[in-house]
């Protein structure tokens, strides 16, 4: 079993959830008390956020690809990033840490393809929706359209994952918003909501809308442990 390297933190409220997955994924495939081996890097997610939306990507990537070479330095054979913002950097991290990551937005796009989708709509703070990051990966490699909400709605999504989600609170006010975001996206021809947050899948769970989402976190966390499991890769 590969050494899963998790930069966790942002926040802790998903990174819990994927150390969760993770695990239960490890003893699901391999029984017994079996669990992932995995190593995480929890940043303080209050220096994160401020240089955001201050857009300081350079810092940015400089922590990110610090965080990458503790982890690696720590026995990590591969990481993962436990957010989907913070794939901005991805390609950055990988080249300057010297080490594989394994990319949300591609085990993402996997999963809307294996589902026979042609187009869906991205919820995820503004700089996943808004900046081509995320949606070139899924419209570029996996052939998909990919739809935003209106910008009023985008702010909405992006206020509550930061106001709220962020900070453990779950609101059904936020929810039935979340409802009314993703039933217009329907009404714009998607197929499948890619919950491109990795709070997002605490909020809104598949038994709340009527087309299938795809869970970044769940899906992103298990991968990884299909990818540590994999001897080939
Ligand atoms: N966890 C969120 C995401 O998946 C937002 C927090 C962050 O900005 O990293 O994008």
């Amino acid at each position: 079993m590969k050494i899963i390297g998790m930069i966790g933190g942002m926040s802790w409220e998903s990174s819990l959830e994927y150390y969760r997955i993770i695990n239960q994924t490890a003893q699901l495939k391999l029984g017994g008390f079996h669990s992932a081996k995995c190593l995480m890097y929890s940043v303080d997610f209050e220096e994160i956020e401020i240089l955001q939306h201050e857009e300081k990507w350079d810092k940015l990537t400089d922590i990110m690809v610090d965080a990458a070479q503790k982890l690696k330095r720590g026995g990590a054979d591969f990481i993962i990033i436990c957010t989907n913002t913070m794939h901005k950097m991805a390609s950055d991290i990988e080249d300057r840490a010297e080490i594989k990551v394994l990319h949300i937005a591609e085990v993402t796009g996997q999963q809307v393809v294996k589902k026979g989708m042609k187009k869906v709509g991205l919820l995820g703070t503004k700089f996943t929706m808004e900046q081509d990051f995320y949606k070139k990966i899924l419209e570029e490699k996996f052939n998909i359209d990919v739809i935003i909400p209106e910008e009023n709605e985008r702010k909405i999504v992006h206020e509550i994952i930061y106001n709220e989600l962020c900070k453990g609170i779950i609101s059904e006010t936020s929810k039935k918003k979340y409802i009314n975001i993703i039933n217009n996206l329907v009404l714009n021809g998607a197929e499948g909501v890619v919950l491109g947050c990795t709070e997002i899948p605490i909020l809104i769970k598949q038994e709340d809308v009527n087309i299938p989402v795809f869970d970044t976190t769940t899906i992103h966390a298990i991968s990884a442990v299909e990818f540590a499991l994999d001897n080939k890769v």
